[in-house]
């Protein structure tokens, strides 16, 4: 199953949109992309592309046989039916870690999955939508860029970052660091994810123990130098530990799998083997551990911002947890989408991804080229593709992430089609995206919206449905990503453009459909930047 893609443009399925999506769902568990593959675990604590082995199986074969005018569902990761609909309709419909709202906690989560009746699929695990851990770089070297420019007057340089996880997408924050000229220093429990970033030039260094990580710090903030650091510990104890010394970094901030206490934290006061032991053997024990670690942990991080340094909860729940856990002052830390990210949602501009299904990274350097003299005016756009070209390396099949606005979308939209026509890329491409302009989230995306309406979640449903109706190849209506089970729900979207007619307008209406929304939703909470744009594009009904 994990074969690598490579060269190969045959067809096994009948027509580009299943083959993509095939290609998308294989990609998702390569062992070059995939957190732990062989459990289908992609990435953010346990976030899979199927619910068991006998699904990606049937997965696959389903797709293999799928007519062009059939839809396949997937109900949390298993194929439950094929419907004949339309060639204007999506190929794969699927709904992900849903629960009535009454029961949408945590415990009631693992004990229907524990019977084999769901399973978690994170953000863009389970839509197949994962491309490693480029997916979330330029997100987090945009958050770290406003961050520059509020506190620090533009740069991070000469400046040091305090972070921890090094997991799959926790590990874009050194390059996020050093992109805008700073030095961090990130801190991961799993030596063998160190080693693995290592090898992929996603941190610099690691240091032996925390004073050589210091030093390798201090050193770099000196020179005003960008470097990256990576130390293996448990972020607990080691926030702690820098506190005590009274070392005071610029910022401060923590990526740890910490919405799932269970399987994505690592509790401190115990080894990392210790604590896999303990998981199994006592799973109650274990969270115990880590409500008490994670408190520890966020008093650590509290401090520091009395102390002057900008702290800010990463995406992960981690104020939630230690909230939940008896210290409500963790609810004093800001989130990074309403303190940095928000206007740039408001502008309809976020994260948006194309893979190229042929295996050939030729196919990226032929779209960024394209970028590059299209957008050479706009030095953030071209900018950002030279920086990833000379940074990131492909992990499986070969894609590109880039943060643009609806027009500058459907003008990549057409682009990748002419091309495609004129012979100058291997084989058809996927667009999709991240989820965070489809999302209802009340600890991150739509925290502290205007008009109080963080934790209304219709729009991430309206949008899977008008994605739907638009003609995405696959629309994905899920919860529980980023934040973990009952705090968010969000939609994914993936659409397969081939050169056709067919694709070129499904692919176009589904793009200002999906920026659309994500206006929409901005200008409806109160945002007059993102209404200015809704009138601009004639979305209001109103
Ligand atoms: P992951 O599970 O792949 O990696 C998390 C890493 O944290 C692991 O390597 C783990 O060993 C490490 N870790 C756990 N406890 C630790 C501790 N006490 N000290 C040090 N290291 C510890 O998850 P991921 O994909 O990297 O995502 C991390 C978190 O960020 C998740 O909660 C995810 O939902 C969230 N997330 C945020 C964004 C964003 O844009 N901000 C995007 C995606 C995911």
């Amino acid at each position: 199953m994990h074969d690598h893609l490579g060269e190969d443009v045959l067809l096994r399925c009948k027509g580009w949109e299943q083959e993509g999506l095939l290609r998308l769902f294989r990609n998702s568990l390569d062992p070059e992309v995939a957190e732990y593959p062989e459990e289908l675990i992609v990435y953010g604590g346990t976030g899979r592309a199927a619910r068991d082995g006998t699904s990606v199986a049937q997965i696959e074969e389903r797709l293999m046989q799928l007519e062009n005018d059939q839809t396949l569902l997937i109900q949390s990761g298993k194929p439950v039916g094929v419907f004949t609909t339309s060639p204007l309709a999506p190929r794969v419909i699927m709904a992900g870690s849903l629960l009535v709202p009454a029961y949408s906690d945590e415990e009631t989560f693992r004990r229907l999955e524990r019977r084999g009746l769901t399973a978690y699929g994170q953000s863009t695990a389970s839509c197949w939508a994962y491309i490693g851990v480029q997916g979330v770089l330029e997100g987090t070297a945009n958050t770290y860029g406003e961050i520059a420019r509020r506190h620090f007057g533009g740069s991070l340089r000469g400046r040091w970052v305090l972070t921890s996880g090094l997991g799959g997408m926790s590990s874009a924050q050194p390059l996020g660091v050093e992109y805008n000229g700073g030095v961090v220093l990130v801190v991961e429990v799993d030596e063998t994810r160190v080693s693995r970033r290592l090898r992929h030039s996603l941190c610099q260094v690691k240091a032996s123990n925390l004073d050589e990580g210091l030093m390798l710090v201090q050193r770099a903030v000196a020179r005003k130098e960008p470097c990256s650091v990576a130390l293996v510990g448990n972020a607990a104890e080691v926030y702690q530990e820098i506190l005590s010394r009274s070392l005071l970094p610029d910022v401060v901030t923590d990526q740890t799998a910490a919405h799932d206490l269970l399987y994505g934290y690592i509790p401190p006061g115990i080894s990392f083997n210790e604590a896999i032991q303990l998981r199994s053997a006592d799973p109650e024990k274990y969270l115990e551990f880590s409500r008490r670690g994670i408190v520890q942990h966020v008093k650590a991080m509290v401090e520091f911002m009395r102390r002057g340094a900008v702290v800010f909860d990463y995406g992960n729940n981690i104020r939630q947890q230690a909230a939940r856990a008896g210290y409500p002052e963790a609810l004093e830390i800001p989130g990074f989408v309403s303190a940095y990210l928000r206007e740039y949602f408001c502008a309809g501009r976020g994260p948006f991804r194309w893979v190229a299904l042929s295996g050939k990274p030729e196919d990226i350097y032929t779209i960024d080229e394209a970028i590059l003299q299209e957008f050479e005016d706009n030095t953030g756009i071209a900018g950002w593709i030279k920086f990833v070209q000379a940074r990131i390396p492909f992990q499986g099949l070969p894609a590109r992430i880039c943060w643009l606005n609806l027009e500058q979308r459907v003008r990549l939209v057409h682009i990748i089609t002419e091309f495609l026509r004129e012979g100058k890329l291997a084989a058809p491409v996927a667009l999709t995206r991240d989820h965070m302009g489809s999302i209802a989230s009340p600890w991150r995306e739509t925290e502290k919206m205007p008009d109080g309406s963080d934790a209304i979640a219709d729009w991430p449903v309206l949008g899977g449905l008008l994605n739907a109706v638009s003609g995405a190849s696959l629309v994905s209506i899920q919860q529980g990503g980023g934040v973990g089970i009952g705090h968010s729900v969000h939609s994914g979207m993936t659409v397969i453009v081939d050169g056709s007619d067919l694709a070129a307008e499904k692919a176009a209406r589904v793009t200002y459909s999906d920026v659309g929304m994500c206006i929409l939703r901005h200008a409806d909470a109160g945002y007059a930047s993102a209404r200015q744009m809704a009138v601009k594009y004639g979305l209001l009904s109103h």
